[in-house]
């Protein structure tokens, strides 16, 4: 394959990308010199110690920060300093993001959670209801609908804030520590959410901290004090 291609196939490509945080008089530098690219399809997992940069580098891919210096192309479309509304309409249509703490909005419902990304992005009430329907029952919860967070399991948010992330179709899904606050069964339950989305041709990357869940994706990056410490390709089989 000529370095064309190989430019051509990749989904993400990050050139020397630097994140500096003025705190105070002080820099802090999360992000410091990375290259990275990514090609459609993968199953990559962040590790590293706390304030290695994970979630600043989760941030910028998922265009919710941008770089101080260097250049990011999403889908070979120069996204490195858009503005504030192109970046979130591009969001919308490419990129999936779910969090530790699930950000739901306390006083929707499941359904109502589920639905809003697709009623932000102007889709009609008719197409709208069948989607949320099919994401409900594919998340496995039909009878959990109509409730509000405060009245699920933490496993329970966490399905819905995935169905919320890939409500759009999303070729791209981003989940940051998604399971930092599950217990072992609902956190194994979302990673094999996660792993399904995957087989189904999403790129996954996720951040964790639990390296038993790091060494099931298919390439394994370790950053340390804003740097990309360790590239790895892992044998697949423990999928
Ligand atoms: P990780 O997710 O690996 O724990 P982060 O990406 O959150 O690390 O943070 C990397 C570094 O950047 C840390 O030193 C953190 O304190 C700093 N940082 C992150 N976000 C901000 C911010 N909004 N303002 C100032 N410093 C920040
Ligand atoms: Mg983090």
């Amino acid at each position: 394959m000529n370095e064309l291609t190989m430019i051509e196939l990749s989904m993400i490509e990050l050139t020397n990308i630097h994140r500096d945080f003025l705190v105070g008089s002080q820099r802090v530098h999360a992000l410091d010199d990375i290259n990275l690219s990514i090609v459609a399809g993968e199953y990559i997992s962040i590790m590293g110690p706390s304030g290695s940069g994970k979630s600043t580098l989760l941030n910028l891919i998922g265009l919710l920060d941008s770089a101080t210096t260097g250049t990011y192309l999403l889908n070979q479309q120069n996204v490195t300093s858009l503005p504030d509304n192109q970046q979130a309409a591009t969001r919308s249509k490419t990129i999936g993001f779910v969090f530790q703490a699930f950000h739901l909005i306390p006083r929707l419902t499941a359904a109502q959670n589920i639905e809003l990304p697709l009623i932000l992005a102007g889709t009609d009430p008719k197409l709208r209801h069948p989607l949320v329907n099919k994401a409900i029952t594919e998340m496995d919860l039909t009878d959990r609908a109509q409730h509000t967070p405060d009245q699920l399991s933490g496993g329970q948010r966490q399905r819905v804030a995935i169905a919320r992330a890939t409500i759009m179709q999303p070729k791209l899904l981003l989940a940051d520590e998604p399971t930092g606050n599950l217990d072992q069964k609902s956190g194994l339950d979302v990673i094999n959410i996660l792993e399904q989305l995957n087989r189904q041709g999403i790129t996954v990357i996720i951040v964790t901290h639990d390296a038993n869940i790091g060494e099931r994706a298919t390439r394994q990056i370790k950053m340390l004090d804003g740097r990309i410490e360790s590239d790895q390709t892992l044998s697949q089989a423990s999928i």
